[in-house]
């Protein structure tokens, strides 16, 4: 009980309130449901779709494209795409948290995503064309300007400051040392085994761990397999505390 409750405290608080708010002020707590209830049902029209293009982006864009064109490595070209990715997109700000998380799993790099998010929120195409017709295309050009420089330095602070590991991602989920294929994603290209031959075999077209005993001096090219792997398909959680490795039937081993 105690468990669930601190995997949904902020649920448990937003219900906690309400039940003061109804005990204080009917008529207002009656208008926040009201107002809750709003925003649910928008969700839900709004989320499907926005997962459905997660699950397409993780199944279908190679992992090395990303890296290509939205990764550390892409430089002022990543943050050009990533500024016109957040452009062109529609919907909501917390419509981009699930695509920005895809993004950020297959390697885009944090700059870039600050970038698509602060773009999503703040300079989308119709609000810019609205803006004109209000407040004169010049404001909107000398705002659009302005925005776009201090969005891709914040990028920049920001990517200095967030790591990667401070993202929780899937992969912190599993135990430590572990390694596993997500057998529906493999696409059985064999990057893994040529890398890492003792880890990993093809069979009927899909990557399988043939040796879950991981040996300090293979962590670096199981790691290389990881980052290599255009489907995202292999998870590697490193053994944190010197020493502790795994046997095969994941007993932990002195
Ligand atoms: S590199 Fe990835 S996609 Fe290719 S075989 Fe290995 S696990 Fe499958």
């Amino acid at each position: 009980m105690m468990d669930i409750i601190k995997k949904n405290r902020f649920l448990v608080a937003v219900i906690l309130i309400y039940l003061v708010l109804f005990m204080t002020n009917m008529e207002k707590a009656s208008l926040s449901v009201g107002n809750s209830f709003y925003y649910i049902k928008e969700m839900l029209m709004i989320m499907p779709v926005i997962f459905l293009l997660t699950a397409l982006i993780e199944a279908w864009v190679p992992k090395e494209m990303i890296m290509e064109y939205l990764g550390d490595e892409s430089g002022l070209k990543g943050s050009f795409i990533s500024l016109l990715l957040g452009s062109v997109s529609a919907g909501p700000i917390y419509a981009a948290f699930p695509v920005c998380k895809t993004l950020l799993k297959k390697g885009a790099s944090i700059s870039n995503i600050v970038v698509i998010l602060s773009a999503w929120a703040v300079i989308k195409i119709p609000m810019l064309a609205n803006e004109a017709k209000f407040l004169s295309p010049k404001f909107m050009a000398v705002r659009w300007i302005l925005t776009t420089i201090s969005i891709i330095i914040m990028g920049y602070i920001i990517s200095k400051l967030v790591k990667r590991e401070d993202i929780p991602m899937e992969e912190e989920r599993i135990e430590e040392g572990r390694l596993l294929i997500k057998e529906k994603y493999c696409i059985g290209c064999g990057i893994c085994r040529e890398l890492a031959p003792k880890y990993f075999k093809i069979e009927n077209q899909k990557a399988i761990v043939i040796n879950k005993d991981i040996e300090e001096q293979w962590e670096e090219k199981i790691r290389k397999a990881k980052e290599k792997c255009p489907a995202n398909a292999i998870v590697f959680s490193e053994a944190k505390k010197p020493g502790k490795r795994f046997n095969k039937e994941l007993t932990e081993i002195e």
